[in-house]
């Protein structure tokens, strides 16, 4: 027998260790990061390398720090993974270095682990059948008991992220005699928390989801290739390459992808949806679909729901790019006052180890946001945004739009107060580091220095979805986990008083 130890490979190992490339937190986006996005394809005789390049090219909203293509040509895995935009980390040289009937990718942005390239996706195993490729979108709750269970099979993780341990478990059921198949069941069963994986083996494709189905994953068809399927987090990546939407993946479901076509598998004993809501609100790109309709309209429904609830006389209705645009719109539709851009957004802004001016810093927001003076001046505005996490950006947003000439600005914002940390794949802050946990609405708006500031309520966030409210995780906006979160991880992220209710 040969020891899990010895069939790992060690991810690391041969990677040098980059610094982060996570900004100060001062100068990151005041929103919530999302924390991945997956993709996966099975198309012999296609280039699945670059298919699943253009694929991540769409997810790039998803994480920006890293980006990984693993793929499979007949039993030899071949990969690349690298730090930056997925633009960057490939090139068509190491495309075609990327040969193969089957391929996984990923985009990431780390919630869990170290900004470091040793940790970009997907992770690769080995085990008794040959390797094993894996790319994870959501984040565990139960790292500790994963990483002692680990340690007593003798397979110690060597990176710091949770999707490795979901690999070393399934290499550890392989090599003690299951099938691909029965070694992913047997190990999603032990793993509590949010995951969308894509898994590439020499034999097939893997799509799983967590029995909630926190995060998001799509399977799709190629219309003018039968029997070659695609599955990602989002339909904006079907689109990219001309696949047809086919159907979500099910919470609790298996799809097992190969030659025969796709084997359907419900795996959970009692799933229980609870899409993350935030994925309908801000994180998915307006363009991708969830139940039949673009998030577009669904945003656009929240602007004319906010207009309904709180409305207020003003010239002209703004969003805040991009993500604010839709409601905006709908609150202009829903108020009759027009909509116009007031504000115009560097579409080439990435990341940079070049620090601003302390001048720069405190105009902070025209880095990335600039006020059209001509539109704003002498008028009163209504800006829509869809959060409000610290209140920092809002701030340095109200006071660009009042010098660029604005004589009244009204904040909406087309989601509830976001009271609570996220747990399941998504990169909030701490619980004290979030303005609405600590301060009244009224106490915010002086903050932030607008005349009027109100937030969509609770209900009509669910109600506009035109689904079940049951079905959709909004823990950060009542301390109402659907995965009980460990009090030791609790600590790390709530509030003690706070965190006793939550
Ligand atoms: S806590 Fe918030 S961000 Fe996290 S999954 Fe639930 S709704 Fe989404």
């Amino acid at each position: 027998m040969i020891p899990d130890s010895d069939l790992r490979l060690d991810p690391c190992a041969d990677l040098v260790r980059l610094p982060s490339t996570v900004p100060d937190r001062e100068d990151a986006t005041d929103k919530p990061e999302e924390a991945c996005g997956v993709f996966g394809i099975y198309a012999p005789g296609q280039e699945v390398a670059k298919l699943t390049y253009f694929g991540l090219y769409a997810l790039q909203h998803r994480g920006q720090e890293s980006a990984g293509i693993a793929t499979f040509d007949g039993r030899q895995l071949h990969e690349h993974r690298d730090m930056g935009l997925v633009s960057h980390v490939f090139s068509p040289e190491i495309l075609q270095g990327l040969p193969g009937q089957l391929a996984i990718g990923h985009t990431r942005y780390s919630t869990t682990g170290s900004s470091r390239r040793c940790n970009a996706q997907p992770v690769i195993v080995e085990t008794k059948l040959g390797q094993l490729a894996l790319a994870h979108n959501g984040n565990l709750v139960n790292t500790t008991q994963l990483r002692e269970y680990l340690i007593g099979l003798g397979s110690e993780p060597t990176t710091t992220i949770d999707s490795e341990m979901i690999a070393l478990i399934i290499a550890a059921g392989v090599n003690a005699g299951k099938s691909w198949i029965e070694a992913t069941i047997a190990a999603c069963k032990q793993c509590v928390g949010a995951f969308s994986l894509t898994i590439a083996t020499p034999d097939g494709i893997i799509a799983i989801r967590d029995s909630h189905g926190i995060r998001p994953l799509v399977l799709g068809v190629m219309p003018d290739h039968i029997g070659h399927y695609v599955v990602a987090s989002e339909t904006c990546a079907l689109d990219i390459i001309g696949a047809d939407y086919d159907r979500d993946v099910k919470p609790g479901e298996l799809l097992w992808i190969d030659e025969t076509g796709v084997t359907e598998i419900d795996w959970a004993s009692a799933p229980e949806p609870k899409l993350c809501i935030f994925e309908m609100i801000y994180f998915a790109r307006p363009d991708s679909w969830v139940n039949d309709e673009s998030l577009y309209s669904y945003r656009m429904r929240l602007g004319k729901q906010l207009a309904e609830e709180s409305p207020h006389p003003a010239d002209i209705v703004i969003g805040v790019p991009d993500s604010g645009i839709p409601a905006a719109i709908g609150f202009s539709q829903k108020s009759g006052i027009p909509y116009a851009e007031g504000l115009i957004k560097n579409r080439y802004v990435g990341r940079t180890f070049i620090q601003p001016t302390q001048e720069m810093r405190e105009s902070g927001i025209r880095m990335k946001l600039n006020p059209l003076r001509d539109v704003l001046k002498g008028k009163r505005v209504i800006v829509i945004d869809d959060s409000i996490v610290r209140g920092t950006t809002s701030r340095k947003l109200v006071k660009a739009l009042r010098d660029a000439g604005a004589t009244e600005v009204h904040m909406r914002i087309s989601s509830p107060p976001v009271t609570h940390p996220c747990f399941y794949g998504i990169d909030t802050d701490t619980q004290d580091q979030l303005i609405a946990a600590t301060k009244s609405v009224a106490e915010i708006a002086s903050q932030i220095g607008v005349d009027t500031l109100a937030y969509l309520s609770w209900e009509g966030m669910l109600t506009s979805t035109n689904r079940d409210p049951k079905s959709f995780c909004s823990a950060c906006f009542t301390g109402d986990y659907p995965v009980a979160i460990p009090d030791g991880v609790k600590k790390s992220k709530l509030m003690l008083e706070i965190g006793a209710r939550g």
